[in-house]
């Protein structure tokens, strides 16, 4: 749950330490940590915390090796533990080696600037610096020679390499081999461009440049848009046979298999289904809120809402939305503080036997098929619908940004049966829903917050191995969403990306039927 008080909640995948934790989290642990003590009420913290938000994001697959604390001394349940880490202004970092002994008071962490690209660079030279044990789970971060590589299969049981060239000022090199940890099949070192005798080797001339190589000698260079670390990170994730650790290898050609009930639709996975949202539409209505046999209160209001947005914004077959229409209007219009389900059903069924109306009365997910039977399915489809519901709003433009937004809000928190999902999602909306004020912005932090929980998510035993947590769209679907800030570090261009998100999801695009 959410610290009382704190800057940071359970969904920053920030360890939040307690007094009864910190021991278990810093001493003889088998990553390295970075700590934030910090005082909730100090103006310096709170203008850091998104940054240490966005810090914790940006090196999430590094976590084996190092991993990112936090504490909140101003809490006076942990006075003393930040007493006896010897500290005493805020914000503080600290670095705690891995295997640090419970004497330790961690390193006095200092980067050369307070963003993320600063703190980052700081970690890598603390990690560089790591005396024995080093953590087990950090690959090698010092350059690589001739001699290292001409060995290296023999050594190491990998079909591919991935051989970074660049100066040695570049910290590429070692952040992509940090972002490959959590990677099978495949090992990435940094080569420096003083390194004659490789880079002639490969015919190297650009610095950075990425090369895979192989056992026998034989070497490709990486395509990629920019030169730059996410998308080396990117694609070398993606490359055929790579899989995430404990996962089993990705099915890239998209001729996707299940081991479900159901036949297999075949379907393109960059497009979106109607039969998808359909069956959203009679899950979300007919199963998820017949868990409230009364339903009144903030759960009526929820539902009243999710209705009327709906009815006002739901695209496709006119019979289906005849129907949502009708079920809307008589929602709106029962009196009494109490509708129960059997009516609400009722009015479901009733409306949709009438002329002219229809509501699907079963799932038949499409584009959110998945491998399993337990993997996809409602819950992309949850995110499908209001992706596509807020994109018609700003089609239909409406005014106000909120309408759909506070619907999912209040749907998801009402009867979303994920209830860890819920929470979250919650803590989300109260965290910035309120930066949302027209339709334009609606769209876009959907998009954002999605990819914040694809980020959490990745490589989640909930993840589909065939359906990777990406932040999306990938350069491969929008090559113009992805650019580069001046610094090297990776970039959305938003003026790339709405239009990609709002003809992605509008009405036009939506297909009717799957491949057969
Ligand atoms: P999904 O993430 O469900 O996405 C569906 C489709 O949307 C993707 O296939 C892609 O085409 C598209 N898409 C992906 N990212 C974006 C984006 N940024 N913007 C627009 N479109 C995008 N699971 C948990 O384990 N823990 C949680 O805390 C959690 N919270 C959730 C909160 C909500 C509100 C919802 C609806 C779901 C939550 N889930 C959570 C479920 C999880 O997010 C996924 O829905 C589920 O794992 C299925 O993943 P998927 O591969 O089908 O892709």
């Amino acid at each position: 749950g959410v610290e009382a008080g704190g800057l940071y909640t359970a969904t920053d995948q920030i360890i939040l330490l307690t007094p009864a934790t910190v021991d278990a989290v810093l001493v003889n642990s088998t990553a390295a940590v970075v700590v934030e003590f910090y005082a909730s009420w100090c103006g310096h913290c709170i203008a850091f915390s998104p940054t240490y938000k966005n810090l914790a994001r940006d090196v999430r697959e590094w976590k084996p090796a190092v991993d990112l604390a936090a504490i909140d001394c101003a809490d006076e349940n942990n006075r003393k533990v930040c007493t006896n880490y010897s500290v005493r202004g805020y914000p503080t970092l600290k670095f705690f080696n891995a295997y640090s002994k419970a004497e330790s008071k961690g390193q006095a962490f200092r980067a050369s600037s307070r963003d993320v690209r600063g703190i980052r660079q700081a970690i890598i030279e603390k990690l560089e610096k790591h005396q024995e044990p080093w953590p087990p789970a950090c690959p090698p971060l010092e350059p690589t020679s001739k001699a290292e590589i001409d060995s290296f299969f023999e050594t190491n049981s990998v079909p591919q390499l991935a051989l970074i060239f660049e100066d040695a000022k570049s910290y590429i090199g070692r952040e992509v081999t940090l972002d490959l940890l959590q990677f099978d099949n495949i090992a990435v070192r940094r080569v420096l461009d003083t390194e004659e005798a490789l880079v002639s080797q490969l015919g190297v001339t650009d610095f950075p440049s990425c090369y895979l190589y192989y056992p026998g000698g034989n070497f490709t260079r990486l395509k990629v848009k920019y030169e730059a670390r996410t998308f080396y990170s990117y694609a070398l994730q993606r490359l055929p046979g790579v899989s995430r650790s404990g996962k089993p290898t990705p099915n890239i050609t998209h001729q996707k298999t299940n081991s479900t009930e159901e036949p297999w639709r075949r379907f393109n996975a960059v497009r979106v289904y109607m039969a998808d949202l359909e069956s959203a539409l009679h899950y979300s209505l007919r199963v998820e809120v017949s868990a409230f046999p009364v339903i009144n209160g903030d759960a009526l209001k929820a539902l009243k809402m999710y209705m009327s947005v709906l009815a006002k914004y739901f695209p496709g077959r006119s019979v289906v939305k005849n129907s949502l229409k009708s079920v809307d209007s008589w929602l709106q219009n029962t009196s009494g503080s109490d509708v129960s389900f059997d009516d609400f059903r009722e009015a479901l069924d009733n409306t949709a036997q009438a002329p002219d109306t229809a509501l699907p009365d079963r799932v038949r997910w499409v584009g959110c098929q998945g491998s399993q039977p337990h993997l996809r399915g409602y819950p992309c489809a949850v995110w499908t619908l209001f992706h596509v519901l807020t994109v018609q709003a700003l089609h239909a433009g409406a005014s106000d940004g909120l309408e759909v937004l506070t619907a999912m809000r209040e749907y998801v928190h009402a009867f979303f049966g994920c209830r860890p999902c819920a929470q979250h999602f919650e803590s989300m909306a109260q965290e910035s829903l309120s930066e949302v004020s027209s339709s334009t912005t609606a769209v876009l932090w959907l998009w954002t917050r999605h990819n914040r929980v694809n980020n959490r998510l990745a490589g989640a035993l909930s993840e589909d191995p065939d359906f990777p947590k990406i932040q999306w769209p990938s350069p491969e679907m929008c090559p113009l969403c992805h650019t580069l800030k001046v610094n090297g570090d990776h970039k959305w261009d938003l003026d790339q990306v709405l239009p990609f998100l709002t003809k992605y999801y509008s009405n036009s695009s939506i297909l009717t039927d799957f491949l057969d």
